[in-house]
C-alpha cells in the first residue's frame, strides 16, 4: 500500500519548496497538482480560448495530455509531449489558472489524473484540495499558511529568480484574487481539513518548516498524530 503525504495551502506558503526538499530526503515522489491546472490554462491561452468559453475549455480536455517526469530530482512537466515546465509559470497562465480550475469538469479530470499519478507509489502531493478531495485518507495531512504579504514577497522573489516580470504589487493582487477564488470554489475549495495539521510558516525558515514536517511524517509512521486543527483550537 502506498504512503501519502498530502499538503494544502494558499500560494506562497512554501509548499513547493518544502515538498521538493522532503521528497528528496525521504525518497517520495513529488507531485505538484497546481501544474495540472496550469497546463489546462496554458492550452486555453495557446488555442485562443477565452475564460468565458467554458464549454470550449471542457471540450478541449480530451486533447490535453499531461505528463510529469522526475529528472535529476526536478519535476518536469509535459503538455502533449512538449516540455512546458517554465511556460506554465508565466504571468498570463498565473492570471487565469484559478478560474480555469473552478470549472467542475476540469477538476474531475485533474483529480482523476492526480490519483492516477500517485497509484502504487509513496508520494508527497501538494495543492488546494489534496487533504479534502483527492486523498482525504492520506497518511499525513498538512495545511500550510502564512501572512499574505509575506507570501507575496516570497512569490515575487521566486519569480524574479526565474526571470518572470511581475511587480510586488501585481503579485500581491494576484495572490489576493486567487485566494478568494480558491476559497469560494463550489468544488475543491481551499479549506483546512478537520484532521489536518496546521502550520503557520510566517516567521519560520524553510529549514524549520522542513524539520517540522519531517517530524510529523516520522510520528505518523510511528502511529502518533500531533497538533490537529481541533487541538489547535482548544
Ligand atoms: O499551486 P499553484 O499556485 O501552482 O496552483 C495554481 C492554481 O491552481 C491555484 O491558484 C488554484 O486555483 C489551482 N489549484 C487547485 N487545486 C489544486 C492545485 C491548484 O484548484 N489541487
Amino acid at each position: 500500500m502506498s504512503f501519502i503525504v498530502a499538503i494544502d495551502g494558499p500560494a506562497g506558503t512554501g509548499k513547493g519548496t518544502i515538498t521538493s526538499l522532503i521528497s528528496k530526503e525521504l525518497g517520495l515522489v513529488n507531485i505538484d497538482t497546481g501544474v495540472t491546472y496550469r497546463c489546462v490554462a496554458l492550452y486555453a491561452i495557446r488555442n485562443n480560448i477565452k475564460l468565458e468559453e467554458t464549454q470550449k475549455i471542457i471540450n478541449s480536455l480530451k486533447n490535453i495530455h499531461i505528463e510529469m517526469k522526475n529528472e535529476n530530482g526536478e519535476q518536469k512537466v509535459f503538455l502533449n509531449n512538449e516540455e512546458v515546465t517554465k511556460e506554465i509559470r508565466n504571468k498570463e497562465v498565473t492570471k487565469i489558472v484559478s478560474q480555469v480550475s473552478s470549472i467542475k469538469e476540469v477538476r474531475y479530470k485533474m483529480v482523476e489524473l492526480q490519483r492516477k499519478l500517485a497509484q502504487g507509489k509513496d508520494v508527497i502531493m501538494e495543492g488546494r484540495d489534496i487533504t479534502t478531495v483527492v486523498f482525504p485518507n492520506a497518511n499525513v495531512k498538512i495545511y500550510m499558511d502564512a501572512d499574505e504579504k509575506i507570501r507575496a514577497q516570497r512569490r515575487h522573489k521566486e519569480m524574479q529568480e526565474k526571470g518572470i516580470q511581475m511587480t510586488y504589487e501585481e503579485v500581491l493582487k494576484n495572490i489576493q484574487i486567487r485566494d478568494k477564488n480558491d476559497k469560494e470554489k463550489e468544488i475543491g475549495a481551499l479549506k483546512i481539513a478537520e484532521d489536518a495539521i496546521y502550520i503557520d510558516t510566517t516567521g519560520l525558515s524553510i529549514e524549520e518548516v522542513k524539520d517540522k514536517i519531517l517530524n510529523i511524517i516520522k510520528e505518523s509512521r510511528l502511529g502518533t498524530v500531533p497538533n490537529r486543527k481541533q487541538d489547535r483550537e482548544k
